[in-house]
């Protein structure tokens, strides 16, 4: 089973806290769908076996036409054996959404919608400097499920400087009104290099205290929980039968190839970077030689990858499957690092599987950090 990522590096405007690679130029956009189908054609001995999952990220992959969806699949289809199930996800900003765009993603092979919604409450989307209204949002969400989009997931944002637990409230409310099957929730992030990070260095921004934060995401659990969603990741809730197939194969260690600038790919031993520049993967793709870096994980960095995906799952981590990938010897540095949190009650082993307890959830960093093992 293989997984394919496609990066988008276009967004319309950038958001004051998104670190992700993008740019608002979208002039180059013929020239990187062509570059794009040839890293696929170049690339393709990569995943041999069945992709039962492709992912549209980026940046926003809703900027593309139809005519680069069709190009793109077209390539796709000539260079890897898709499933003919497979889970076909796009991101989505909801002001691209309009009923022209939704009617032409429902022609495409697409499955899956991944809504970049962040917030129902305008003043926070004003201030996340996204381009959309609560009410645009809700309107995208709805058009998507008119045109037979089914599988819908939408992002919420907590923990944002003066966020209320009453707004943060009414956002989780209105999500679950609008009876949609995945939502993925993250706390604020101040990255470096971001707008957000210079003001919150300049003092003109103050941080979330811990304590609301924390409020935050109990309320986010225990509202999404009581409304049938399963939290099967920390970040993520789903109905049965709707949790991402794609990410969920990166939490369990699956083989990916990332096509596009500033992707990544894994096969298991190494992991791959391409240059995250435009201009530099359409020269690099156009000359036949990739700008791409990659690296040969150690034992120690597998097992830490190891740890991290499956204990961030409520599947947990295997820890048979640990013993035979690794050997006795990191079985029982695993264990006797987890005995103090076993002890408080933050971890648990439920059929020969390490987990995070519901309050072991809250301080998951610090739990993982305490299993690693570094070269
Ligand atoms: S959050 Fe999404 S739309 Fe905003 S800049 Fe980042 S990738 Fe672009």
């Amino acid at each position: 089973m293989a997984g394919i990522y496609i990066h988008i590096p276009f967004c319309k405007t950038r958001c004051s806290y998104c670190d992700f690679y993008s740019g608002v130029n979208e002039t180059q956009m013929n020239a990187f769908v062509d570059a794009l189908c040839t890293e696929a054609r170049i690339r393709k001995e990569e995943i041999p076996e069945t992709v039962k999952t492709v992912y549209f990220g980026g940046g926003t992959p809703s900027r593309l036409r139809r005519e680069h969806f069709e190009k793109i699949f077209d390539a796709l289809q000539r260079h890897f054996s898709i499933e003919s199930t497979a889970e076909i996800t796009v991101e989505a900003n909801p002001d691209d959404l309009s009923e022209a765009y939704a009617e032409m993603l429902s022609r495409l092979p697409v499955n899956r919608l991944s809504i970049g919604i962040q917030s129902f409450h305008d003043e926070e989307l004003k201030f996340l400097s996204r381009r959309h209204s609560a009410q645009q949002a809700i309107d995208a969400v709805k058009r998507c499920q008119q045109h037979g989009f089914s599988n819908i997931s939408i992002d919420l944002m907590y923990g944002l400087p003066q966020q209320t637990t009453d707004v943060w409230q009414r956002n989780l409310a209105q999500a679950v009104a609008l009876d949609i099957p995945h939502i993925s929730s993250y706390h604020l992030i101040y990255e470096e290099k971001t707008r957000m990070y210079s003001l919150l260095q300049a003092g003109k921004i103050t941080p979330a205290e811990e304590e609301a934060s924390v409020a935050m995401f109990a309320m986010l659990i225990d509202r999404l929980t009581s409304h049938g969603y399963i939290h099967y990741e920390i970040s993520a809730f789903g109905r049965e039968g709707y949790f991402s197939q794609h990410n969920s194969a990166y939490w369990k260690n699956k083989k990916y190839l990332g096509l596009g600038p500033a992707a990544h790919s894994f096969d298991g031993d190494n992991r791959s970077f391409n240059a995250p520049s435009l201009t530099r993967y359409i020269k690099g793709v156009e000359s036949g030689a990739l700008n791409r870096e990659t690296e040969r994980l150690s034992l120690n960095e597998k097992y830490n990858e190891t740890l991290l995906t499956g204990l961030r799952t409520m599947w947990g981590l295997d820890l048979t499957e640990l013993t035979t990938r690794f050997g006795d010897e990191y079985y029982r540095y695993c264990m006797q690092n987890a005995q103090k949190y076993l002890n408080r009650n933050l971890l648990k082993t439920e059929d020969g599987r390490l987990k995070l307890t519901r309050d072991g959830i809250f301080i998951s960093d610090g739990i993982m950090s305490g299993l690693m093992r570094v070269d």
